[in-house]
């Protein structure tokens, strides 16, 4: 009876703490956004000071070279992806309808989407309004991609895990468990 108490005691302290763990696929989201969020309110105020001919695609990296007051309004080597996909552009379409997207993400409003991101689930989104600028397109295919893309096992597993951690907990406990039993019968040991 000492052994059932103690197998209980550690599995409620472990699923406590699966419970209590970060969800590191909610993190990543989050971190994006709030990237996103400080590169358009930056772009707003810049906008707002000064009129430049603005172009339909820009990229992080050239945004200094081309709008040249940017850096006023934004540290932009503050402004890093939390993963190795996230690399940021702006859309413009007319002085009411620009905004920061990152390549793996999207933008902030728009049509929600499920991204299979190696182990993590991440949410991105898509604005149709911006359709007819030939690199969001392109940029949106890149991101659909990312819907099918095929884990691999090591990846299914942690996945599973970081989508729903008590449920792959648990059938995790009751897999190894019964394999150990079915070992222990088979083995007489
Ligand atoms: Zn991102």
């Amino acid at each position: 009876m000492k052994k059932i108490g103690f197998i209980l005691l550690l599995t409620s302290v472990f699923i406590t703490s699966v419970l209590f763990a970060a969800n590191p696929s909610k993190e990543i989201d989050n971190k994006c956004r709030q990237n996103l969020k400080a590169l358009n309110s930056a772009t707003k105020k810049m906008m707002e000071e000064k009129e430049y001919n603005m172009h339909p695609w820009v990229s992080l990296k050239q945004v200094g070279n081309i709008y040249t007051d940017f850096d006023k309004y934004i540290d932009v080597s503050k402004i890093v992806g939390p993963t190795p996909s996230c690399e940021y552009f702006m859309v413009y379409k007319d002085k009411n309808e620009y905004e920061w997207l990152c390549n793996l993400h999207g933008v902030m409003e728009g049509e929600l989407i499920t991204l299979k991101y190696h182990e993590y689930q991440l949410h991105g989104r898509i604005n149709s309004k911006y359709k007819t600028n030939k690199e969001y397109e392109k940029h949106s295919k890149g991101m659909l991609m990312w819907t099918e893309y095929s884990l691999t096992p090591k990846e299914f597993f942690l996945y599973q895990y970081n989508t729903n951690p008590i449920l792959t907990t648990v059938i995790s406990i009751v897999l190894f468990v019964g394999s150990f039993l079915l070992l222990k019968s088979f083995f007489k040991f």
